[in-house]
């Protein structure tokens, strides 16, 4: 019979796709609409990683490379290891992917058994759970309230665990919490989940943007036995402005390395020839611009914390790391607004849009119902005449 695959069926679509594209739909119509709802960093890719790009291509490398990435990436990706975060990892420890999403299916794809349990902190990015799934993993969920800055504890993790557990997504800094995790933190969860026995996927993907005094940590570089147990995951998108050039990368064990090599070699082979030697570019290139969006986040996040601090019903902890501003509107969820009750996040973001035309992300696919994540992936002037009609929009609720 015409039957269609369970396994896919049970896929949630992404809802921050569907808010964009309704309020790309809204700006097509000629609506002046301010999108809050970006994942990816507004700033050209570095004119430098562009040209490498142009050169690979005028000098023929269109190839196909060795499937899990070109030996002159990968060792630039353990020299970047290295430097950057202290982890020790060699060319054949390297899987480079069609950007981070695939590297964390493929890190799946590697380690799950059916049944397993992946330990998946909350709030979390939508897309754990749907790999976790599609990999025949079953997620468990651990919530990190907002009175602990929306990181999980080392004694939470340790009661989740169960004889099926097999790893923990540690991502920090977090998307969408903007939290990092100290180092102290750290060694809390590798304890645990080193005496456990599981592993750690650390998925840094938004490691070059942590402000202030903060620092990213690796959590596989802090001893022997938790660097035996992590994949490490990152990959050119955020810090570089690389979204669609789709590279993402891991550092693992040279056992688990071979096997997410040989299933893509199989899926989708290596990922593209011209994008790998613009990654290149982008890692043993000049830096500096990656120090010039950072400090322009922090300038957005500064802002955007002191605006939020000063706003009616509405309250958020100021993110250390990533683009996102994670925002609480419980208080918002018992008011009305033209005499009808707010009732849910959704209905929040939808008046939002309608009546300010603001879109904003409703976190409930995130794992928390009374928060949106507010991007400050935009400029600062739309920043700004977001904000004014948020709180406009706050001041007219009962
Ligand atoms: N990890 C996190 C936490 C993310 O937010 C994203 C992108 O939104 C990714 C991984 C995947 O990045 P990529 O675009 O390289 O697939």
């Amino acid at each position: 019979a015409l039957t269609l695959s369970k396994k896919a069926m049970a896929v949630k679509p992404s809802s921050t796709l569907a808010i964009t594209a309704k309020a790309k739909e809204m700006k097509a119509n000629g609506i002046d609409v301010v999108g809050f709802g970006a994942g990816e960093p507004d700033f050209n890719t570095p004119e430098n990683i562009c040209n490498a790009a142009i050169n690979a291509l005028n000098e023929g490398y269109t190839k196909y490379t060795p499937a899990a990435g070109s030996l002159e990436l990968r060792k630039a990706i353990c020299d970047k290891f290295k430097k950057f975060n202290n982890l020790n990892y060699e060319a054949d420890q390297i899987v480079v992917s069609n950007g981070g999403k695939h590297s964390l299916t493929n890190i799946f794809t590697a380690i799950l058994n059916p049944g397993d349990e992946v330990i998946i902190p909350t709030p979390y990015w939508l897309s754990y759970p749907e790999i976790v799934k599609l990999a025949d993993g079953v997620p468990v969920f651990v919530r990190a309230d907002k009175s602990q800055n929306y990181k999980i504890t080392a004694k939470q993790l340790e009661e989740a665990c169960t004889d099926k557990t097999k790893a923990l997504i540690l991502n920090s800094p977090n998307n969408p919490s903007g939290m990092v995790y100290t180092k102290e933190e750290l060694e809390a969860i590798a304890e645990v989940a080193v005496k456990k026995d599981f592993y750690v996927v650390s998925d840094e993907m938004y490691e070059h943007l942590v402000y202030g005094d903060e620092k990213h940590i690796s959590i596989g570089s802090l001893n022997h036995e938790i660097y035996k147990r992590t994949i490490t995951c990152s990959g050119v998108s955020k810090g570089y402005s690389m979204t669609g050039w789709r590279i993402g990368y891991t550092g693992s064990s040279k056992e688990i390395a071979k096997l997410m090599s040989s299933v893509q070699s199989h899926q989708t082979s290596n990922p593209n020839s011209i994008a790998q030697k613009a990654a290149y570019e982008a890692l043993v290139g000049p830096q500096d611009s990656v120090y010039a969006m950072k400090s322009e986040f922090e300038k957005r996040r500064n802002y955007m914390t002191e605006r939020i601090a000063a706003m009616k019903h509405i309250s958020a902890v100021s993110p250390q790391g990533a683009f996102y501003m994670f925002v609480d509107i419980s208080l918002a969820l018992s008011k009305t607004y033209k005499g009808q009750k707010i009732e849910n996040v959704n209905n929040f973001s939808k008046i939002l849009l309608e009546d300010y035309k603001v879109a904003v992300i409703a976190c409930d696919d995130f794992g928390f119902d009374d928060h949106i994540r507010l991007s400050y992936a935009i400029s600062l002037e739309q920043i700004k005449k977001g904000l004014d009609r948020i709180e406009e929009f706050l001041e007219n609720l009962q």
